[in-house]
């Protein structure tokens, strides 16, 4: 009977105006009626990732999105550097490793972003870079890298191409791929996109392009080459996720009726002020600095002396709240507030409510109420702009 209230880095909810978009009667994927959906909501989708290249739409998860950028661009033998800053820089290093790519991982903590001084220190040694792949947001530790910064340091100090996983906050985070020099750009549907699981969207560079046509390693169903000749004709290789495709252009009609995408930015800014000032103001510690803190997820430490593997089903079980653990080491040691997409204030509001209930259940010395006060506090500033 209650709702589920999910708070997750993915999934997320779905909006009700793109649940009925996707309850459309099916149609073609080769008639016209397709090709005028498939054209108009890709050109509505350039500014979500701030290019004028075309997005590519492929049927499945993000991380055939991420195997297809790195199997289209980079041979085995050849070699990449992989940015990781968590369990998603990870993915990254595991695909290309599969692949046969000599790796040269940098590594940071995880809760710490990858500066532009530690990657220009890392590239110093290195020559014959053929691509650097980056996360942009790291779910696991809710960092938000500063990937305009490197994405400058690459076109600065290397010729190879720059290829970023956007799949947590595209959607939710400013995003300039042409005017940053971003060669390939990934998200998935489920994140910050407002769409059920199931649909990759991928944009590729003029210079990416000239990489992919020379490059060796074979890919069929993940072939960008035959995305690109498809979408010429305003059509995908195979049959696409036509009722995700529905949905998307319901998300961009909401994404109007915000006012633009800034509006959608800035809403997601507000939102992580929000969720960090509550649990400041709550006395409980955050993994990252305000710095690089994430728009979309914020990674919370497990409140001192709480058991989290009690703490977090209760707050499903009682109050409805699903929130999501930490991953890998982190397990136990934070948990995270999912706040992508269909997520306001007004949610925020209520989580971090019944947050503080479900403290208060635990016998967690607080003072009530001082979590929603500080974030209401930032929400009226804000209103009052
Ligand atoms: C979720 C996620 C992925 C993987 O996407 P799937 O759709 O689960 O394949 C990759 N990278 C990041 C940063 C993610 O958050």
């Amino acid at each position: 009977m209650y709702p589920n209230i999910l708070r997750h880095p993915g999934p997320t909810p779905i909006p009700k105006k793109v649940q009925l978009a996707m309850a459309q009667d099916m149609i073609s994927h080769r008639t016209e009626e397709f090709v005028r959906l498939y054209q108009e909501t890709i050109q509505r989708v350039k500014p979500i990732f701030g290019t004028k290249q075309d997005i590519l739409l492929l049927p499945s998860g993000g991380t055939a999105a991420l195997e297809a950028a790195a199997v289209n661009t980079v041979s085995s033998g050849e070699e990449v550097v992989v940015i990781t800053v968590g369990a998603f820089g990870d993915y990254f290093v595991s695909i290309c490793e599969k692949y046969g790519f000599i790796v040269h991982k940098l590594e940071k903590k995880w809760g710490e972003a990858c500066t532009e001084e530690d990657l220009i220190e890392f590239l110093k040694p290195l020559s014959n870079i053929k691509a650097v792949f980056a996360t942009y947001n790291e779910t696991s530790t809710g960092i938000l890298n500063p990937i305009d910064k490197l994405a400058n340091v690459v076109r600065t100090y290397t010729n190879a191409l720059f290829v970023v996983d956007g799949v947590s906050c595209i959607g939710g985070a400013p995003a300039e791929m042409d005017e940053w020099g971003i060669d390939i750009l990934v998200t998935g549907s489920q994140k910050a996109m407002m769409l059920p699981p199931g649909l990759s969207l991928l944009s590729v560079s003029e210079r990416a392009w000239e990489v992919i046509e020379t490059n060796r390693t074979p890919a069929y169903y993940l072939n960008l080459l035959s995305y690109r000749e498809w979408a010429t004709k305003g059509m995908t290789p195979n049959t696409p996720t036509i009722s995700l495709i529905m949905g998307l252009s319901a998300v961009c009609d909401l994404i109007d009726e915000e006012g633009g995408f800034s509006k959608t930015v800035e809403r997601h800014q507000l939102m992580k002020n929000m969720v960090r000032e509550a649990m400041k103001a709550l006395s409980i510690g955050l993994l990252t600095s305000d710095e690089y803190a994430s728009p979309t997820i914020t990674a919370i430490r497990t409140p001192e002396g709480l058991e989290l593997s009690a703490f977090l089903p209760h707050l499903k079980k009682k109050y409805h709240l699903d929130l999501a653990g930490g991953l890998g080491h982190l397990q136990g040691n934070i948990f995270r507030f999912g706040h992508m997409g269909y997520c306001f204030p007004s949610d925020i509001l209520q989580a971090v409510s019944l947050i503080e209930a479900g403290l208060q259940d635990f016998a967690y010395p607080f003072e009530p109420g001082a979590g929603v006060k500080a974030a209401q506090n930032v929400f009226l500033s804000d209103l009052r702009k």
